[in-house]
């Protein structure tokens, strides 16, 4: 079977590759950002590596520039994408940050409304 953490069947390295539509908002030889397909904010989009990798537990220094990139580029296109008073960037990794897809991706989401609180505190 295919391992659903591999790139042959990563979801977010078919649209890297641009085997699998999706509705660009940036695109370079590193990096590239997207909108979300399932939004929960009126501006929701994704920035990814365009390199594999599954989590943040995997990442090495060769990632770094285009981890950095990713920072560089959230509130400029969160700007662009409505979101200019305010956003929030959001890193799922494994089990316990509840990650779908096993391709590291920064979600940048924005208002105009505030948005809830980040995390919901256990009484
Ligand atoms: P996460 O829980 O951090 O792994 O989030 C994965 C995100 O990817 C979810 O918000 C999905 O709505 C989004 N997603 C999944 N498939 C696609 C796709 N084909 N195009 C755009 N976004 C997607
Ligand atoms: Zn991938």
């Amino acid at each position: 079977m295919n391992d659903p953490r591999g790139s042959a069947d990563c979801i977010f390295c078919k649209i890297a590759r641009g085997e699998i539509a999706a509705t660009k908002i940036y695109d370079d030889a590193e990096v590239m950002a997207f909108h979300d397909i399932r939004p929960v904010a009126p501006v929701h989009f994704l920035i990814i590596p365009k390199a594999h990798v599954p989590t943040l537990y995997e990442v090495d220094s060769s990632h770094a520039p285009a981890l950095g990139k990713m920072l560089t580029l959230a509130g400029r296109l969160a700007r662009e994408a409505g979101a200019a008073d305010g956003f929030r960037t959001i890193i799922n990794n494994g089990r316990v940050g509840h990650q779908e897809v096993y391709h590291v991706h920064m979600h940048v989401i924005g208002g105009p409304d505030p948005l809830g609180p980040m995390i919901a505190r256990k009484r």
